[in-house]
């Protein structure tokens, strides 16, 4: 991909202020996109990455907004349209996990994981759509997960919020294909991030003996597939569900 791929594009990716969010905003900026930060509760990290950006000449604007609540989306979307004018990319990466197994799960722990990862999609995504609509193009990216797919002992909260967001993808690539618009989701296996920093060494180690290439991945192997997914060659993908997991599944 050319260095000005993105150019004159404008990108939201939600969650960016670490891990695999991080990585997608500085790829789609090195790429010449503006990038719209999105953080919640990690205001120095998203600044941290707004500097990133700017020292390699990018353009990026930090937003506050809990992807769950739709009056701060709304306000998220219409800063970064007032500011640039139209949202052209949208990456719904924010997510987080509370585990736990099933007869031991306190509604409050369901609500909130489902809340964060697949309403905040939703939400992000209705906001967003009235721009992309308007000019008849646009690339929705939904981070999903492996356990999306397979499923994961003690986190059916986290699986169930992450297989939905795969069923929301294809449906929405059905219902947008027609306005220019393509949507995907992406499934990473076991990426190298706060999120799985905090998991037990023994189960860490136990997945890293079953993945094929021989090693944890990182945060730009995702970031890779999601620049491609927002480019013009990509434009002939929608409704699929690409895995990075360097063939665990
Ligand atoms: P992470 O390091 O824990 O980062 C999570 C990000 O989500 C942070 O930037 C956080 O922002 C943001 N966030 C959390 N709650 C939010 C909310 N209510 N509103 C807005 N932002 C919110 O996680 P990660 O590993 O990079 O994961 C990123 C995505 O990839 C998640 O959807 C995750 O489920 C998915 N994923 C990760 C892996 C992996 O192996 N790491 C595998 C499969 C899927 P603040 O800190 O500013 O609150």
């Amino acid at each position: 991909m050319s260095k000005e791929e993105l150019h004159g594009k404008v990108a939201i990716v939600t969650g960016a202020s670490r891990g695999l969010g991080r990585a997608i905003s500085l790829k789609l900026a090195t790429l010449g996109s503006k990038v719209g930060i999105n953080y919640c509760y990690s205001p120095e990290k998203a600044q941290q990455v707004m500097a990133e950006i700017e020292q390699q000449g990018g353009e990026a604007m930090l937003i506050k907004a809990d992807v769950s609540d739709a009056v701060s989306v709304g306000e998220m979307m219409k800063t970064v349209t007032n500011r640039w004018g139209a949202i052209n990319i949208l990456v719904n990466n924010a997510g987080i996990s509370r585990d736990t197994l099933i007869l031991r799960m306190p509604e409050d722990m369901w609500d909130t994981v489902l809340a964060v990862n697949l309403r905040g999609a939703f939400l992000c995504t209705r906001f967003a759509l009235r721009s992309m609509i308007n000019q008849g193009w646009g690339r929705i990216i939904n981070i999903s997960s492996l356990a999306g797919l397979t499923g994961s002992a003690g986190q059916s909260n986290y699986a169930a919020a992450k297989g939905g967001l795969i069923a929301f993808s294809k449906s929405l690539a059905r219902e947008l294909g027609p306005r220019g618009i393509t949507v995907n989701a992406i499934a990473p296996g076991f990426i190298v991030t706060e999120m799985t920093n905090a998991l037990p060494e023994e189960y860490r180690k136990a997945i890293l003996e079953r993945i094929p290439l021989g090693r944890y991945g990182q945060p730009n192997d995702v970031a890779e597939l999601v620049a491609f997914l927002a480019s013009e060659g990509a434009g002939y993908i929608t409704g699929q569900v690409i895995s990075v997991d360097g063939g665990l599944i």
